[in-house]
């Protein structure tokens, strides 16, 4: 039995028809291995968690098994990358096995990453390493316990085969989930060919799947502002949740940007560790395009881009479009802005946002900046001032704050009296806005070398588990809250394509 026998797959994109995508097989591959599966995240899929790790489900996963109710297509699409135009690229490496309806009565894509060469392929082997997979699994499933929109990781498993990049790396491939794989980059490859119809599918297909408020909530005649709307709302929601954890996605080209709103690419992101606003990790990224701090920025660069695409359909008369298309654009400052402080508010302990607090936070930052101190560590401990006698801390070898931030402590201590603020209510809303565990880059690349060095996936499940409930300081998990030691420091990361 396998996990679809009792959840037949659905194939609602593919009714867009060609060229939306093409119709792929998966290669098979040598001799696959299961490394883990989510059966949390089946059961929010209706799928069987009984089934994930059958011999049957394992083929599937591997692409050597199609299963019965599968019509497999690869998806086209365009994008802007690093500010240049692609008019072709697509899923090169990726094929969508189908749709399943999840719990929640939303519809979820379950595609295989990693499955072999289809159309779009270009020069590449279609192919995922090891590494690549298991970073994936790991910060995704991270983004998920964070509470942070995501495409999220059903199984992951070694192909026994090799791939060749630098040098000969084990073969994986991730069984990755979405409330669907449309890009900015997908409008883009239509409205590129100047083909309105197919924009207007695209839309319709859209405002249906994700979006239906776009129909109810305005004039019936404007949709089509309302999408764009709806995007930059849920894009300008996620950039805010990606800085208040010091996320750097790393590759914000109009193909990793989701119309749903959730985070996809985890080929070269970060989450810092010593805070500096413009952090860059990505190799290729020499310029800092995609630095922490340009995130906001060029999240509304790739919007505009969607505006572009869909302003055919807002209208004959360009200028009253081009109105709608920049009201909608303009939406973004704003719920950026509104998420920013809401959650910037609850990371120092209250629970609503003003100028003070705004300030006090900018103040915290640039102390952060000036001594180089670890992000995450410095709001967990500030929030630990607070806790009641017996409650969990960060011990005090793993971090203390420095001397010199006594008086930016003393003027919070001030803020939350003078806010009649409980230190108790503080504390509690502290230690769920601030994560004890974060992936960090050093931890991520020691699983992702013993599991390729040794084929000992130890340190990857222990990453995993602890991760998945990243608030809860535990001392048996010590290991993982604390920050890299010089030496110890990933300052880079590669694609790994
Ligand atoms: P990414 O850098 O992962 O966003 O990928 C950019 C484009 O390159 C997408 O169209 C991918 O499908 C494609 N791609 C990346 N790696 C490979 C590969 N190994 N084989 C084929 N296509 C790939
Ligand atoms: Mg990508």
């Amino acid at each position: 039995m396998t996990i679809f026998d009792s959840t037949p797959l659905q194939a609602s994109y593919r009714q867009l028809g060609e060229p939306f995508y093409s119709d792929q097989l998966p290669t098979p591959v040598a001799d696959p291995e299961l490394i883990r599966v989510n059966p949390v995240l089946a059961e929010q899929l209706n799928l069987s968690a009984d089934e994930l790790q059958s011999a049957e489900s394992l083929q599937i996963f591997a692409g050597n098994v199609v299963p019965n109710s599968s019509t497999p297509i690869a998806t086209a699409y365009a994008a802007h990358q690093f500010g240049g135009w692609n008019p072709q690229l697509g899923d090169g490496r990726a094929i969508l096995l189908g749709e399943v309806i999840g719990k929640d009565g939303q519809r979820y894509d379950i595609q295989l990453k990693g499955s072999g060469q289809t159309p779009y392929s270009r020069r590449g082997d279609g192919r995922s390493a090891l590494g690549p997979v298991l970073r994936e699994y790991i910060v995704s499933e991270a983004m998920a316990a964070l509470g942070i929109p995501t495409t999220r990781a059903l199984a992951a498993v070694t192909t026994g085969e090799q791939v060749v990049r630098e040098s000969l790396l084990p073969g994986g491939i991730l069984t990755r989930v979405a409330s669907s794989h449309i890009r900015i980059g997908t409008f883009q490859f239509f409205s590129s060919r100047e083909d309105v119809d197919a924009v207007k599918a695209l839309a319709d297909y859209v405002i249906n799947r994700h979006y239906p408020q776009a129909l109810a909530d305005q004039s019936s005649d404007e949709p089509y502002s309302a999408l764009l709307s709806c995007v930059v709302d849920a894009q300008a929601r996620l950039v805010a949740h990606w800085m208040s954890v010091g996320f750097i996605h790393g590759v914000m080209n109009t193909d990793n940007m989701l119309v749903c709103g959730e985070t996809v690419d985890y080929g070269p992101c970060a989450f810092m560790d010593t805070y500096h606003p413009q952090k860059v990790f990505s190799s290729i990224d020499t310029n800092g395009r995609y630095a922490y701090s340009n995130q906001p920025d060029i999240a509304q660069w790739n919007l505009s881009w969607l505006a572009q695409a869909l302003l055919p359909l807002m209208g004959d008369v360009e200028s009253e479009a081009i109105s709608k298309a920049q009201a909608a654009l303009g939406r973004f400052a704003k719920t950026f802005t509104e998420t920013s402080q809401g959650l910037i508010s609850k990371k120092l302990g209250f629970s609503k946002p003003s100028e003070q607090v705004g300030q006090l936070f900018g103040e915290l930052l640039q102390l952060m900046a000036q001594h180089e101190c670890d992000y995450t560590l410095t709001f967990r401990v500030i929030g630990d001032q607070l806790a009641p006698e017996d409650a969990a801390r960060i011990p005090a070898d793993i971090y203390t704050l420095p001397e010199v931030f006594a008086d930016w402590i003393k003027k919070w201590h001030n803020l939350l009296a003078s806010s009649n603020i409980e230190k108790t209510a503080a504390h509690s809303l502290m230690i769920k806005s601030n994560p004890a565990y974060i992936p960090r880059n050093h931890q991520i690349e020691a699983a992702i070398q013993q599991a390729t060095r040794s084929g000992d996936f130890g340190l990857f499940h222990q990453l995993v588990e602890v991760l998945a409930n990243p608030f809860e300081y535990r001392d048996e998990n010590k290991a993982f809250s604390v920050a890299p030691k010089p030496e110890e420091e990933v300052t880079k990361t590669f694609c790994g394509t």
